[in-house]
C-alpha cells in the first residue's frame, strides 16, 4: 500500500480563499476589518519566523495586524495592561500571545488575561473548558487544522480508534479532546507511556505530536491507517521533519501528512479563521455567556 499524501499547502490555501471572501463581505457591509493584535516577548528566533508568517497571512487575506513587540525584560504587569487595553479595543477581534514566554512569566496568567471573545488561539480556561463540556468559541488552531484535514479528506471520524501521542496543553490534550467530540475512541499517550507501539498499532487514525524524529517507525503502524505528523523537527543539518519515518509509513498507511506542507500551514489559516469568525460575531452582536467571575476566581486560585 503507499499512502496518498494530504496536501497541507493546498487545504490551507482554500481556507486562506474563504477567509479572502468573509472579509470582503464583512468589509462590504460597512464593518470594520477583522483585526489581529500579535505580542511577542523577547526574540526568540522560531517565536521570529512564527510572528512573521503570521501577519504575512493576515495581509494575505485582508485582516489588520498589529504587532506588538516587547523586550525580554519587560515586567509581566506591562504585557497584562496591553493586553487589558487590547481587549477594550474595537478594532482588535483577535489577541494573540506568542509562546514561549521568558521564563519569569506566568503564562496562564497572561493567557487568561485574553477577553474569551478575542482569544483566537483558544488557549483561555472558558475555551479549553468548552472541550470537554461543549461551548468552545475558539477550537485551538493546530488541532482545528487536523479536524479539518480530516474533513477536507473525507476520512470518517466517528467510532474510529484514534491514538494521540503527545499531551500537550496546546496540542495532544485538545487535541484528543475534539476528537472524543467527533466520537472516536480516543488514546492518549506521551513521554511515560510504557511500550508506545502498543497503542500505536491499534489506531486507525494515527496522530503524532511528540517533538521527536523518527519516533513512529513502520513497525508501529497498521497498515492502512491515517497518519497525521503534527511534529517540527530541526535536524543538525537544517532539514525540517516531522516525528514519523515518513518514507517507511508511507509505504504502509492510507493517507500521511508530509512535513513540511501538512499540518503546519493549517495552524495559520485556522488562525485566521477564528480572527474572521471573532468579527463576524462582534458585527452581529453575538454576545458569549461566559461566567467571567467564576473565571477569574480560577486563574486566582492557580
Ligand atoms: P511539548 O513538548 O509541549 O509536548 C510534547 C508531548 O509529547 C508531551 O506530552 C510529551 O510527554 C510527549 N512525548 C515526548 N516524547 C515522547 C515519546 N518518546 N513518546 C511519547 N510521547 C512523547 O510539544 P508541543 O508543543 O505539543 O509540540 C509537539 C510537536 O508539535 C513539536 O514538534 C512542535 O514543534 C510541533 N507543533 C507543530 C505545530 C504545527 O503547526 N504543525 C504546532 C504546534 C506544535
Amino acid at each position: 500500500m503507499t499512502a496518498i499524501t494530504i496536501d497541507g499547502n493546498a487545504v490551507a490555501a482554500k481556507i486562506r480563499n474563504e477567509c479572502r471572501e468573509r472579509v470582503k463581505r464583512l468589509v462590504a457591509r460597512g464593518a470594520t476589518p477583522p483585526g489581529l493584535a500579535v505580542i511577542l516577548v523577547g526574540s526568540d528566533p522560531a517565536s521570529e519566523v512564527y510572528v512573521r508568517n503570521k501577519i504575512r497571512a493576515c495581509n494575505d487575506v485582508g485582516i489588520r495586524s498589529l504587532e506588538l513587540r516587547f523586550p525580554p525584560d519587560v515586567s509581566q504587569q506591562v504585557v497584562v495592561e496591553k493586553i487589558e487595553d487590547l481587549n477594550q479595543d474595537p478594532s482588535i477581534h483577535g489577541i494573540l500571545v506568542q509562546l514561549p514566554l521568558p521564563p519569569s512569566f506566568d503564562i496562564a496568567k497572561i493567557l487568561h488575561t485574553i477577553s474569551v471573545e478575542k482569544d483566537v488561539d483558544g488557549f483561555h480556561l472558558y475555551n479549553v473548558g468548552g472541550l470537554v463540556a461543549g461551548g468552545t468559541v475558539f477550537p485551538p488552531c493546530t488541532p482545528y487544522g487536523v479536524v479539518k484535514l480530516l474533513e477536507h479528506e473525507r476520512i470518517p471520524i466517528e467510532g474510529k480508534n484514534v491514538v494521540v501521542v503527545g499531551a500537550s496543553n496546546i496540542v495532544g490534550k485538545p487535541m484528543a479532546l475534539m476528537l472524543m467530540q467527533h466520537e472516536a475512541t480516543v488514546s492518549i499517550c506521551h513521554a511515560k507511556t510504557r511500550d508506545l507501539a502498543q497503542f500505536t498499532i491499534l489506531a486507525d487514525i494515527l496522530i503524532v505530536a511528540a517533538g521527536r524524529p523518527r519516533l513512529i517507525l513502520p513497525e508501529m503502524v497498521r497498515t492502512g491507517a491515517v497518519v497525521i505528523d503534527v511534529g517540527i523537527n530541526r535536524l543538525k543539518d537544517g532539514t525540517l521533519v516531522g516525528d514519523v519515518d515518513y518514507a517507511g509509513v508511507a509505504a504502509k498507511a492510507s493517507y500521511i501528512t508530509p512535513v513540511p506542507g501538512g499540518v503546519g500551514p493549517m495552524t495559520v489559516s485556522m488562525l485566521l479563521y477564528n480572527t474572521i469568525g471573532s468579527c463576524e460575531r462582534w458585527q452581529q452582536q453575538v454576545t458569549i455567556p461566559i461566567p467571567t467571575s467564576g473565571i477569574s476566581s480560577l486563574v486566582a486560585a492557580n
